[in-house]
């Protein structure tokens, strides 16, 4: 493995299948195309043109491959922060041959080797993701103890970071905002069998094209299997399920339980359960684990919601799971589709309300 001094002087290499072996440097045509064998690189990405499939090429994926047909992290320049978790910093960062953004993920993470090809495996499903509700992983590295993950870029941050903007979220664009989560949870559950695990505001991204999209999927599987190596990960609890927290069988009902938390927080401005007096926040992590256990769930207030909401919010927020609605009968629900009429323009209402998104 190279030695490397930062995150993006670390000479991470970002691999290339075979099949998509590259001289870049002599492949430019007029449009501003780079073209060899099956790989095209332009403005708007790169892609892979399967020479039996020529007019849908999808974009490229890149696995995590020991092979030496690579591409140097050096090909993007690092423009700013723009995150920080627990378990790491978010970069923009900006293709020198395209000029397309994305967003670099480093988690620090100082792991064995066993541990590390799991990883690597891991991810590598976690890169095979085709669907618009779900942020696009093109490739991800282990080196010098960090994994670093490069990530389609979501120009207005994280639904936590627009809701400090905004305090609380009318019903009409939640009901917007919904839709497309549970597109993406339909996708994850029922399409690839992925649990999220850890469905946050801060793990749902929005773009000024009013899209919301679900992220860090195969992250939080992976933090969960390797809990005990993971020196740094601290993950937030708030948003699991009781089933979880008892520590029995979890699926993916377990998921609809933190969307429903998501909702009534967004929808309140204020997480569902409140600490005890006193407290400023929760500083028991244990207090709030048995009020989720132990106490009635949490409900959207009848006086200041519609009861199509509030009946929608109970629906996810069934503390049996097998009460509980998957994302499938969720979008039968009449709340989802009540405020068709009113056109509801996201895209706007990103752009407008709160601070203005990031602008490149
Ligand atoms: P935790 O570490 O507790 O899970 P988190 O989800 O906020 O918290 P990260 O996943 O590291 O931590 O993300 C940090 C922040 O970076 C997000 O809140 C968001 O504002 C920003 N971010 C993450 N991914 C992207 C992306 N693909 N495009 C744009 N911004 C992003
Ligand atoms: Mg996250």
């Amino acid at each position: 493995m190279m030695k490397g001094k930062g995150a993006l002087n670390a000479n991470l290499k970002l691999s290339l299948p075979p099949s998509a072996e590259i001289s870049f440097a002599k492949f430019l045509t007029e449009s501003g195309t780079f073209k060899d064998g099956d790989l095209l690189v332009n403005k708007d990405g790169l892609r892979i043109v399967s020479q039996s499939e020529p007019e849908a090429p999808p974009l490229i994926k890149p696995s995590v491959t020991d092979n030496d047909n690579q591409l140097s992290i050096e090909d993007f320049d690092a423009i700013k922060v723009i995150g920080k978790g627990n378990g790491g910093i978010v970069q923009l960062v900006q293709h020198k041959w395209t000029g397309q953004f994305f967003a670099l993920k480093i988690i620090q993470m100082n792991i064995e080797e066993s541990a590390r090809k799991q990883i690597a495996k891991e991810l590598k499903i976690n890169q095979s993701s085709q669907c618009p509700y779900v942020v696009v992983c093109y490739q991800s590295f282990y080196t010098n103890g960090a994994i670093s993950i490069i990530l389609e870029y979501m120009d207005g941050g994280s639904l936590a970071d627009f809701l400090k903007n905004v305090k609380s979220i009318p019903e009409h664009y939640l009901a917007a905002i919904c839709k497309q989560v549970l597109n993406g949870l339909m996708y994850l559950h029922h399409e690839r069998h992925i649990i999220h695990r850890d469905l946050k505001p801060s793990n749902l991204l929005i773009n000024h094209r009013g899209e919301v999209k679900i992220t860090d999927f195969g992250v939080s599987a992976i933090m969960t299997s390797t809990q005990g190596l993971a020196n740094t990960f601290v993950g937030t609890y708030n948003y699991m399920s009781p089933e979880r927290i008892i520590g029995g069988n979890y699926g993916n009902k377990s998921d609809i339980w933190s969307l429903g938390l998501v909702l009534l927080e967004c929808a309140t401005g204020q997480f569902p359960y409140s600490p005890p007096e006193q407290a400023e926040g929760w500083t028991n992590f244990y207090e709030l684990m048995e009020q989720i256990v132990e106490q009635p769930p949490p409900w959207a207030p009848s006086e200041q919601f519609s009861p199509e909401f509030c009946s929608f919010i109970s629906a996810c927020l069934k503390k049996d799971p097998k009460e509980r609605k998957s994302a499938h009968e969720l979008l039968a629900l009449p709340f989802l589709n009540m405020y068709d009429d009113l056109d509801v323009d996201l895209s706007s209402y990103f752009n407008n309300a709160g601070s203005p998104l990031a602008t490149l």
